[in-house]
C-alpha cells in the first residue's frame, strides 16, 4: 500500500491541471485535483480564451453589419451596442463550456476534486483547508495573473485587466490600452469595433513583439484603418483618476510629455506566474516572477514536483498548457522520460487579419543564428481574399526554409 494519500496531486484546475487530472485518473492513478476558485476551468474559460474569442466574434459581426453595403447588401443603420447583452452572451458561452469542466465530470473519471488554496508543508505534503494531504508526485499548475507594474498613481486609478473587461455593464466611450501584446491588441480591435475610441500605448516601436515586424505592422495598419490610435516608443509616466475619466501621462522617446484621457484603462502589460503563497521557498523549489525553474522534463528543482501551463513562463497558451500536461503525465505517471519540444508550436493572435505562426519566425530564426530565406505572399489579390472582402487591407503569409542565405521579397 502506498505511503502517500495520492499518487499525484495537482494544484490548479485550469487547462494544464485538468489535462493532467483527466489523464492520470483515467490511467488508474489515485489523483487529487485542487482548485482555489469555486469553479474549475481557470483563466482560459473564465477570463481568457473563451470570453475574449466570444467578444471578438460579437465585435466582428457588428463591424460587418456596419459594412453591409460592401458585400452587396442593403445598408443597415446599426444602433449602438448594449454591452450588458454582450456580457450576457459571454456568460452564457462560459456556462455552456463550464459543464465540460465540472467537478462531477472529473470525479466520474476517477479523480478527487477539492476546493481551497494549497500550500506546501514539506516536499510531499500540502496543507489544504487546514488538513495535510500527501502525494508521491505533485504538479504545480497555478497559472498566471496580469502583471501590474509600478506606475505612479495606478494604485489610486480604477483600471481594468482581463479579469474585469469581459463583465462590463457598459461599453466605455474611450479606452486606453497599456501594452501591445496579444491580449491588448485583440481587445483594442474588439472595443474599437464595438464603438469605443481606443488608444494603445506601447514602449517599443512594434505591436506583438514576438512576431516579425512586417507581419505585426500589417495588423497595426488594419487597426489604424479602423480608428485605433497608437503611441509607439512611448512609456507611461503616471495615471490619475479624474472622476468620470482617467488620465494617462506618457512620455515619447524624444522626451515629449502627452496627457491622454479616456473613460477606461486596460492594463495588459504581460503576465506573472501565480507562485506566491505556495510555500515553494520552504521546500527548495526555485522560481522567479516569470515562472518555475524547470528541466526539459518539466521537473522543478524537486524532481517529484512538476510544473505545467503558464507557470512555466514560456509559451502562455492553452494548447501549450495541454501539451505540457501531457509531458508531465508521461514522465510522472508512465515513468517514461519525455522532454518538451516547442519547435513546432503553433499560435495565433485573433485580430482581423489573424496573425498565426508555427514554430520559428524570421526574427527568432535569425536570433538563433539560422540563415533562412523568406517568401512573402499577399492575400490581397488572392481569389479567396477577394471573395471574403479582404481587399482593403493586405495580410501576409510568409514561409521559412532553413539554410538559405537570401531574403527574397
Ligand atoms: C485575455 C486572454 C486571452 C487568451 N486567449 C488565448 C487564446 O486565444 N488561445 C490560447 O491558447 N491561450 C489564450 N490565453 C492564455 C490561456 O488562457 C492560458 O495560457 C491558460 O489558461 C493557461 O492555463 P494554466 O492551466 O496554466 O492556468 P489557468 O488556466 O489560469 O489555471 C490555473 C488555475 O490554478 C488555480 N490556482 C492558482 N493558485 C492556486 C492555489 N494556490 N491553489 C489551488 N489552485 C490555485 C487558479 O484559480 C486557476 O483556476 C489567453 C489569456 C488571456 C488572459
Amino acid at each position: 500500500m502506498s505511503v502517500f494519500d495520492f499518487d499525484v496531486g495537482i494544484i490548479g484546475g485550469g487547462s494544464a491541471g485538468l489535462t493532467v487530472a483527466a489523464g492520470a485518473a483515467q490511467f488508474g492513478a489515485k489523483t487529487l485535483l485542487i482548485e482555489k476558485e469555486p469553479v474549475l476551468g481557470g483563466d482560459c474559460l473564465h477570463y481568457g480564451c473563451v470570453p475574449s474569442k466570444t467578444l471578438i466574434k460579437t465585435a466582428h459581426v457588428y463591424h460587418l453589419m456596419k459594412q453591409a453595403e460592401r458585400f452587396g447588401l442593403p445598408a443597415v443603420n446599426v444602433p449602438p451596442v448594449d454591452f450588458r447583452e454582450v456580457s450576457q452572451r459571454i456568460r452564457s458561452v462560459i456556462a455552456t463550456i463550464q459543464k465540460h469542466d465540472s467537478p462531477e465530470r472529473f470525479c466520474s473519471l476517477g479523480a478527487k476534486v477539492d476546493f481551497g488554496s494549497a500550500e506546501f508543508i514539506d516536499e510531499q505534503r500540502v496543507r489544504l483547508n487546514g488538513h495535510p494531504v500527501s502525494a508521491k508526485y505533485w504538479v504545480i499548475a497555478t497559472g498566471s495573473s496580469p502583471a501590474v507594474p509600478r506606475i505612479e498613481g495606478l494604485d489610486r486609478t480604477p483600471y481594468l485587466t482581463n479579469r474585469e473587461i469581459f463583465s462590463l455593464e457598459r461599453l466605455p466611450s474611450s479606452l486606453i490600452v497599456l501594452g501591445a501584446g496579444p491580449v491588448s491588441i485583440e481587445m483594442a480591435q474588439a472595443f474599437a469595433r464595438l464603438g469605443a475610441k481606443v488608444a494603445v500605448v506601447q514602449r517599443s516601436g512594434q505591436i506583438l513583439t514576438r512576431e516579425d515586424r512586417d507581419m505585426a505592422d500589417s495588423v497595426t495598419e488594419a487597426l489604424k484603418s479602423e480608428g485605433v490610435t497608437f503611441y509607439f516608443d512611448t512609456s507611461v509616466v503616471s495615471t490619475s483618476d479624474l472622476g468620470h475619466d482617467r488620465e494617462v501621462v506618457v512620455r515619447t522617446e524624444g522626451g515629449e510629455v502627452k496627457r491622454l484621457r479616456a473613460e477606461a484603462i486596460l492594463v495588459a502589460l504581460g503576465r506573472e506566474a501565480n507562485l506566491g503563497g505556495l510555500g515553494l521557498e520552504k521546500i527548495g523549489v526555485e522560481f522567479d516572477r516569470n515562472g518555475l525553474k524547470l528541466d526539459e522534463r518539466l521537473r522543478t528543482t524537486q524532481k517529484h514536483i512538476y510544473g505545467a501551463g503558464d507557470v512555466t513562463g514560456t509559451h502562455q497558451f492553452t494548447h501549450a498548457a495541454g501539451y505540457e500536461g501531457g509531458i508531465v503525465l508521461t514522465n510522472a505517471i508512465f515513468r517514461l522520460p519525455r522532454k518538451v519540444n516547442y519547435s513546432l508550436l503553433p499560435w495565433c493572435t485573433y485580430t482581423d487579419p489573424e496573425l498565426a505562426s508555427i514554430g520559428m519566425n524570421e526574427s527568432s530564426a535569425r536570433k538563433a543564428g539560422i540563415t533562412c530565406s523568406v517568401w512573402i505572399e499577399e492575400f490581397r489579390m488572392n481569389d479567396r481574399g477577394l471573395a471574403e472582402g479582404e481587399a482593403v487591407i493586405a495580410p501576409l503569409v510568409s514561409g521559412l526554409r532553413e539554410g538559405d542565405r537570401v531574403r527574397e521579397r
